[in-house]
């Protein structure tokens, strides 16, 4: 399965393949502020459809996931990371995602504030 998502303004748009499964709910500082849906896929499985440089970047705590955000519109549609076992892996934000019914969705909880 084929998912799009972008940014509000569109400076940042992707592409993702994949099944969606698992969507998680983090409970650290910035996603609890964003309030963000977050769907992990191997990085191999996203794709940029516009400039890297288009995607601010913020990292902070141990500055290990990279949260990228469009400096325009001010969404934070996507994060690059690793996975406990090194493997480079991308963080969806559902709620940039085009056709997905939020409210179908149930959550895990992801306990980020500990990492
Ligand atoms: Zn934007």
């Amino acid at each position: 399965m084929a998912y799009k998502g972008s940014c509000h303004c569109g400076k940042i748009a992707y592409e993702v393949e994949g099944e969606l499964k698992t969507v998680m709910s983090c409970n650290c500082s910035l996603c609890e502020k964003k309030g963000a849906l977050l769907w992990f896929v191997p990085r191999g499985q996203f794709k940029l459809l516009t400039p890297e440089s288009g995607a601010a970047t913020y990292t902070f705590n141990k500055h290990v996931i990279k949260h990228r955000f469009c400096e325009t519109c001010g969404i934070h549609p996507f994060a690059y990371g690793v996975d406990p076992k090194g493997n480079e892996m991308a963080a969806i934000n559902l709620r940039c995602v085009d056709g997905i019914d939020l409210g179908a969705l149930h959550p895990q909880k992801f306990d980020g504030r500990s990492l």
